[in-house]
């Protein structure tokens, strides 16, 4: 049956219907993961990825500081090439801005998607620019190489693999929902919201893990966990179980939870924008690991029933990730 609407359908509906219509050419790895990897000559695999911020979507131009914004664009398309285990190289920049906005705005702009890119040693080549009506649009690619068949798939995930994450999840989500209730920016609600505003990308630890032959699916975290999981899942026809008591959570992020009364699990599974690394490796692997991490469940074979593919022991996180389309 056709669904009527875009709402019905589902972001990832919708992204399957074009996947479906738009196959990748052999030995191409096209849509659904976090990058396309291109094979090329030279025995380096060409990364690329790219990502859209829409003013009213995914930031408040009263909130967020022109800085923030610059580098926040550069930032999530830069996690796309870490979650690849690959090194960014250039990216490009197209930019959709209303006519009246102040020219000291883009400077500010510029400046923090310039620190960021620096810091990954990542060059800004090319774009393209052009009047928008009233909402601000910018969108980024990104481009990033890896040593051929190296890069790590959501697809790769194997039976009885550790599942891991780089860092402690849920701040970013509460930054937002500190922004949204406007609650009083203490030390503690600041630290939070910067954590959503300027994401640092894992580029040198997911080189790091990339290293390990062992180290098997990776993704990063833009979603949330329990629907960024499924994606790995999905990919690699497998099912998992995740300790709720296992996932990280900052002491930052407890403390302000419990002063207003939020759910830091809720807000740790099921909030985006951690940008942290979400692998599987195997347990051997996960013995000499460098790379900070923490284990937070297993990978399984057998599917826990029909739907989804997650047991969570410990209880249900309430919230379930992000769709752009579906309604909440
Ligand atoms: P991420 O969260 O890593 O940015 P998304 O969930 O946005 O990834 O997208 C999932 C996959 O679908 C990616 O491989 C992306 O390139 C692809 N995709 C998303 N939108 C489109 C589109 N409009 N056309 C083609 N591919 C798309
Ligand atoms: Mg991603």
């Amino acid at each position: 049956m056709r669904p009527d609407s875009l709402a019905e359908l589902g972001e990832f509906g919708l992204i399957d219907r074009i996947r479906s219509r738009f196959p990748a050419p052999s030995g191409v790895t096209g849509i659904g993961d976090d990058c396309a990897v291109i094979p090329q000559r030279s025995g380096n695999d060409t990364l690329v990825s790219t990502d859209m911020l829409v003013e009213g979507t995914h930031f408040l131009r009263e909130d967020i500081t022109p800085y923030d914004l610059g580098w926040k664009s550069a930032a999530v398309n830069l996690s796309d090439i870490a979650a690849m285990g690959g090194r960014p190289t250039a990216t490009f920049l197209s930019l959709a801005l209303p006519a009246n906005l102040d020219p000291g705005w883009i400077e500010a702009f510029m400046n923090g998607y310039a620190d960021i890119s620096g810091r990954f040693d990542t060059a800004l080549l090319g774009g393209d620019t052009t009047a928008s009506p009233d909402r601000i649009c910018i969108n980024v690619a990104v481009l990033g190489e890896c040593p051929s068949g190296k890069a790590r798939l959501r697809s790769s995930a194997m039976s009885n693999d550790l599942i891991c994450v780089t860092g402690p999840l849920g701040d970013s989500a509460a930054g937002l929902k500190a922004i949204l209730q406007g609650v009083e920016r203490d030390a503690d609600v600041q630290r939070l919201i910067e954590r959503h505003y300027r994401p640092v990308p894992r580029v040198p630890e997911g080189l790091e893990l990339a290293s390990n032959l062992y180290v098997h699916a990776m993704m990063d975290i833009s979603d949330g966990i329990s629907s960024d999981l499924e994606h790995i899942l999905e990919a690699s026809d497998l099912s998992a179980e995740i300790d709720v008591d296992a996932i990280p959570l900052s002491a930052v992020l407890k403390r302000v939870c419990k002063r207003y009364g939020w759910d830091p699990l809720a807000l740790a599974a099921g909030g985006g924008e951690d940008y942290e690394l979400l692998f599987t490796c195997s347990r051997q692997a996960e013995m000499v690991l460098t790379t900070p991490h923490f284990v937070i469940g297993r990978i399984l074979s057998a599917r826990p029933g029909p739907g989804r593919r997650i047991t969570w022991r410990g209880g249900t996180p309430s919230a379930a990730g992000f769709d752009h389309f579906k309604k909440r």
